[in-house]
């Protein structure tokens, strides 16, 4: 069984209930994919401070995919040594990266030593 909070009734209606909110994959849905989620993501990961039983809007509904392409790149410091990946791959239906800390919008380069993600960055996917 899983850990502590995903093994409590309490995470599963909270995953529930995202699910029915927002049943697509919300990455693939910047890049003009519909795909089901069926993963629920804690926009910032407990391990990170995140609250472990967040509304609606803390938490992000996902494809296998997209979540462990996130989870590798944010909640896992040791995926790519010293250096965090982007979050979220690939550009939006005009062409945009979709994710929030892309250099080509300004954000996020890869030589920053900052692990941890910003509130900013994730909510700015939130947001859209
Ligand atoms: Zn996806």
């Amino acid at each position: 069984m899983a850990d502590w909070p995903y093994s409590t009734a309490a995470w599963r209606r909270l995953r529930s209930a995202k699910l029915a909110a927002d049943p697509l994959c919300e990455p693939c849905s910047r890049r003009g994919n519909v795909i089901v989620a069926t993963v629920v993501d804690h926009r910032q990961a407990i391990a990170s401070g995140g609250e472990p039983f967040p509304d609606l809007s803390g938490l992000m509904s996902m494809c296998p995919s997209c979540h462990a392409t996130k989870t590798n790149a944010l909640d896992n410091p040791h995926a790519f040594g010293k250096r965090r990946g982007l979050a979220f791959k690939g550009c939006d239906l005009s062409g945009l990266p979709i994710d929030p800390d892309h250099p080509a919008l300004g954000g996020y380069t890869p030589s920053q030593d900052d692990r941890t993600p910003s509130e900013d960055r994730l909510g700015t996917l939130a947001n859209t």
